[in-house]
């Protein structure tokens, strides 16, 4: 879009560079084999900002389409723009155990401690090797086979990491600890048990359905584009993909429509 000239903003409510900073290592990426997530995260938002690109730090708490565009509520104040691509990630499945973690912020901080990870796919078994990285002592307890692929399995193997077959219904929180079957006790507590696409501020819109290879949608100059057009997909490169689908697909309506540079 800047090569396009087509004026745009980003905002963001939390840490630029989004859920891959979460990631153990990354080795999906053509050209960039083995970087921990998180450099690869702050490598993208500095590539970002060294372009001159805006990363406004706040949330989007509105989305309403009107006439023109759109009308943006953020909690500093109200924009308007003719599109929108809504690049919001993913929700966890969330649990009702009190302090459960979804996402491992710091694991550093928990060294010497007892995790337990609730979950047996791939964000499960990726977090547990993060954390066994930062000398946190893990258990992974699993309600039926690991579906994570073989290749974390066999990570999680050589790491030691124990792995428990049990339900969440077995564990207890006791005097402040995590306590699985009346006997094992842990610190802290993480679930990773799947995402959903974080489609919250479309809600009221309906039924939004994704157009392929664009990703425009059924709502006019809405772009739903990463893990909120579809988890299944939950990758960086689709993420990137989608975008740069959706940014090229802006550029060409807005030649079309005669308002291109
Ligand atoms: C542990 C883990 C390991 C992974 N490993 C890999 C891997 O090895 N290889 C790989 O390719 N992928 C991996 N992934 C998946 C990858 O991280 C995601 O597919 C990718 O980050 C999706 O990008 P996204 O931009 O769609 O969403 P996200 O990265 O989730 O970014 C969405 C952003 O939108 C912001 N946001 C949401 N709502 C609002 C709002 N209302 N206002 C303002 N900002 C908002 C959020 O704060 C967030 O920063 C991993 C993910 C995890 C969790």
């Amino acid at each position: 879009m800047m090569k396009e000239k087509i004026e745009f903003l980003i905002f963001e409510k939390g840490m630029p560079g989004g859920l891959l900073r979460y990631a153990n290592r990354v080795d999906n990426l053509l050209g960039r084999l083995g970087t921990a997530g998180k450099d690869l995260s702050d490598e993208m938002v500095s590539h970002a900002l060294s372009m001159g690109i805006g990363i406004r730090n706040e949330e989007v708490v509105g989305l309403v389409r009107v006439e023109d565009g759109f009308r943006i509520t953020t909690k500093g104040g109200e924009i308007r723009s003719d599109m929108v691509i809504l690049a919001t990630g993913s929700t966890p499945v969330r649990s009702d155990l009190a302090g459960i973690k979804y996402e491992l912020e710091r694991p550093e901080e928990m060294a010497g401690t007892r995790l337990l990870i609730i979950g047996g796919g791939d964000l499960a078994l990726d977090n547990a090797l993060r954390a066994r990285g930062s000398s946190v002592n893990v258990t992974i307890l699993h309600r039926s086979e690991i579906k994570a692929n073989r290749g974390l399995k066999d990570e999680v193997a050589a790491a030691g990491i124990k792995l428990i077959e049990g339900k969440v219904e077995d564990l207890k929180f006791v005097d402040g600890s995590y306590v699985l079957n009346g006997e094992r006790r842990y610190d802290h507590l993480a679930a990773f048990i799947g995402r959903s696409p974080d489609r919250s501020l479309v809600e009221k819109m309906g039924e939004v359905s994704v157009n392929h290879p664009s990703h425009s949608t059924s709502v006019k100059g809405l772009y739903l584009v990463g893990d909120a057009a579809s988890v299944e997909s939950s990758q960086a490169a689709y993420a990137m993909s989608s975008g740069l689908s959706a940014a090229m697909d802006i550029g060409r309506r807005l030649k079309a429509d005669g308002n291109g540079p």
